[in-house]
């Protein structure tokens, strides 16, 4: 249920009454609801405890992402503040209905085209957050050290200061980390959506991919793809879809484990578990 402030706040915005509210499952970390006015539907992400600005970032992420060129489709932004003592923060943006069919080939072609929007350094120019965990963004001149002091670095030390990995793993870590310009191909700082798994991508009513809750930089582009397979992978038509535009280096299926610690720390800092005892497993190969 909607507060009566926030309802009232939205209703100024909107510049119009709302007419139904209904709850929308399927988010990790957010309450999602469907908001109706006379006008159209509208899509509202709330969180009482999210940092001050944990949808304004969401939000530039969004935005970001449609200025690409590419025709995935991407959720307009309508409005997002961080929260106050009595209410909790909001994104407020379109709402996409979603299609029962998607086309999952262009959806891959047209993520290879966002991927070719370049810029001269590896982060960005703000740090954001990656599900409820802050993320790191200083600028690199090179991907291997991006993707360690700004990827793997702040996820390990949260997890063994937070007791939740012994700091022994420090050394495999060490041991990786100076493999990685051998082991990583080259490629120019390129957009990521940066949290791409089966839940934040959909497909809307006339079957185009549509992107959402992103946590995005300028990454190796196999981090994506790396990430789209670690809870057992898109359609087969998706990675052709993919490499119509973009051929992947001879050896990704070796590379997606090393990108994929990072969201396997992020699942060890979110979650511990299972998660932990894989992520050790995987560091002391090395
Ligand atoms: P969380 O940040 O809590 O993980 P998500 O952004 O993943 O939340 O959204 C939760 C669910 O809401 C998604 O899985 C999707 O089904 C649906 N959803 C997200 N954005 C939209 C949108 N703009 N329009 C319609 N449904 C959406």
């Amino acid at each position: 249920m909607l507060t009566s402030n926030i309802k009232t706040l939205l209703e100024e915005i909107l510049n119009s009454p709302i007419v139904s509210t209904a709850p929308v499952s399927g988010g990790s970390i957010n309450e999602a609801y469907r908001i109706t006015t006379d006008q159209a539907d509208y899509f509202l992400k709330l969180n009482r405890s999210a940092p001050d600005d944990f949808f304004e970032k969401e939000a530039e992420g969004l935005k970001l992402l449609d200025s690409a060129d590419s025709t995935l489709r991407i959720p307009e932004v309508i409005a997002s503040e961080g929260p106050t003592d009595n209410r909790p923060g909001f994104l407020l943006m379109e709402f996409i209905a979603e299609g029962r069919n998607g086309d999952s080939f262009a959806f891959g072609a047209e993520l290879a085209k966002l991927h070719q929007t370049a810029a001269e350094t590896f982060g960005l120019d703000s740090d954001n957050y990656i599900g409820s965990l802050p993320q790191s963004n200083n600028r690199h001149n090179a991907w291997s050290t991006f993707f360690t002091e700004e990827r793997i670095n702040p996820q390990l030390k949260m997890a063994i200061d937070s007791g939740k990995m012994d700091s022994d793993i420090l050394k495999n870590w060490d041991r990786l980390s100076r493999k990685l310009d051998d082991l990583l191909p080259p490629c120019k700082p390129s957009l990521v959506h940066g949290d791409l798994w089966s839940g934040n991508y959909l497909f809307d009513e006339s079957g185009n991919g549509v992107l959402i809750d992103p946590a995005v930089y300028y990454g190796h582009p196999e981090m994506d793809l790396a990430f789209s397979k670690m809870f057992g992978g898109f359609s087969s038509d998706f990675y052709s879809g993919y490499e119509s535009i973009t051929k992947l280096e001879p050896g990704f299926n070796g590379r997606k484990e090393i990108y994929n610690l990072y969201p396997l720390l992020v699942h060890v800092n979110l979650f511990g578990g299972h998660y932990t005892s894989q992520a050790v497993r995987f560091l002391k190969q090395f």
